[in-house]
């Protein structure tokens, strides 16, 4: 177990990355809200195999929380996440206060068009302010620390699509590492919401990876018979999808077939209370 440094705001961040710095160390930088699970440590694990000072950010960023989201209720341990974060590799371990982050009079955002009025983003569900907070905290994270590397994870595909933009368009210096998604042995992927789940809800929830395997062997159907074969397999589980559809891995336009591009098939449901997502990248025959 390496020795983690706490620190709680950026001019003490950047003290303690000077070092690593001045010596030309590579920085990798992996950002979380916490209540850590496997899925973190799996970004730890790739982040301490390729570099030489990790950092992890432990910030339930509120501007990415729509109104009546779970940003209260949001789970949260930082003793707990601490430890793991340790146990994983981290050197420094970066849990700002929200003031640090958004000071008074904070007016400035980053916003990726195109990419974010779908899916997660779409006005009518989640809404296109989603993304705006994920993509102004980066911002702010990627220009904090000051990463070489910065790793997330595919199980927030359009999350990595649109950080990925974001880096290109802005010219952040920082590699985008994005890694595939951890599950659980019954499918479900990890994610910190899972705690809200009760017994039978944990159950039928494993209904959505189900699904979408059942979507990727059903690519000779084409995509809407792959769709259909998911929405079959939700419904079993009593499970409405707020969304299930299947777009090109690339730009997020409407996939039309399974020849050629490789294809984000991508659902959102509500499983008890937990707003669940989870996703496939289907690859061209
Ligand atoms: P979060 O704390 O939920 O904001 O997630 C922090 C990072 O961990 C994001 O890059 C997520 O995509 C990634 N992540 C969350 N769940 C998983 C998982 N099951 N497998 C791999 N990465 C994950």
């Amino acid at each position: 177990m390496t020795t983690v440094q706490v620190v709680r705001t950026v001019p003490d961040l950047r003290e303690a990355l000077a070092p690593a710095r001045r010596s030309g160390q590579v920085v990798g930088l992996v950002p979380t809200m916490g209540f850590l699970h496997e899925g973190h440590v799996s970004l730890l694990a790739a982040a301490r195999e390729r570099s030489d000072v990790v950092v992890m950010s432990l910030f339930v960023n509120p501007a990415q929380f729509g109104e009546g989201e779970d940003l209260d209720s949001y789970p949260r341990d930082e003793e707990r996440d601490l430890l793991k974060a340790a146990e994983s590799g981290a050197d420094i371990f970066f849990a700002p206060g929200s003031g640090e982050v958004y000071p008074d009079g904070f007016s400035t955002h980053v916003e990726v068009e195109g990419l974010t009025d779908v899916l997660c983003g779409d006005p009518a569900r989640r809404g296109s302010g989603h993304f705006r907070g994920v993509t102004t905290v980066v911002a702010k994270l990627l220009n904090m620390a000051d990463p070489d590397l910065v790793f997330f994870g595919q199980k927030d595909a359009q999350q990595a699509i649109v950080v990925r933009r974001m880096a290109r368009d802005l010219d952040f210096r920082a590699e985008v590492v994005v890694l595939p998604t951890v599950r659980e042995p019954d499918g479900l992927a990890l994610s910190s919401r899972n705690a809200y789940l009760e017994p039978t809800e944990r159950e039928r929830a494993a209904a959505i990876n189900r699904a979408l395997e059942a979507a990727g062997s059903s690519m000779p159907a084409g995509v809407d018979g792959a769709l259909d074969a998911a929405r079959t397999v939700l419904a079993e589980a009593e499970i409405e999808p707020e969304y299930l559809e299947a777009r090109y891995a690339d730009d997020l336009q409407p996939a039309q077939s399974f020849n050629g591009r490789p294809v984000l098939v991508a659902v959102a449901a509500r499983v008890g209370r937990a707003r669940l997502i989870d996703n496939v990248v289907i690859e061209p025959e």
